[in-house]
């Protein structure tokens, strides 16, 4: 579940993350493609980086703080969803 997963990132640290990424001055959000700011204003501004698990290696992506609203708002809609149908209309 998305849960366990959001809990299990958390070991992760993000603002060295950040730092290491920053410092390759090549950072990119990775769903839309908008460019890393200095380390500062990425965790002032709430940029995130997440573990991601693919077949054959981890790697780590850049969320900028516009794409990690857009997924918590839509992980919040589809949790409301799984709780009852009455609640998924009023969110709809
Ligand atoms: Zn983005």
């Amino acid at each position: 579940m998305r849960l366990d997963k959001a809990r299990k990132s958390s070991n992760l640290d993000v603002n060295g993350a950040l730092y290491a990424i920053c410092s390759t001055g090549r950072g990119r959000c990775w769903h839309c493609d908008r460019k890393l700011p200095s380390v500062e204003e990425a965790i002032d501004g709430g940029w995130y980086v997440e573990r991601v698990n693919g077949q054959h290696v981890a790697s780590i992506i850049l969320v900028c703080p516009k794409c990690r609203q857009k997924q918590a708002a839509r992980d919040a809609k589809r949790f409301l969803r799984t709780l009852s149908p009455t609640v998924s209309n009023a969110v709809q």
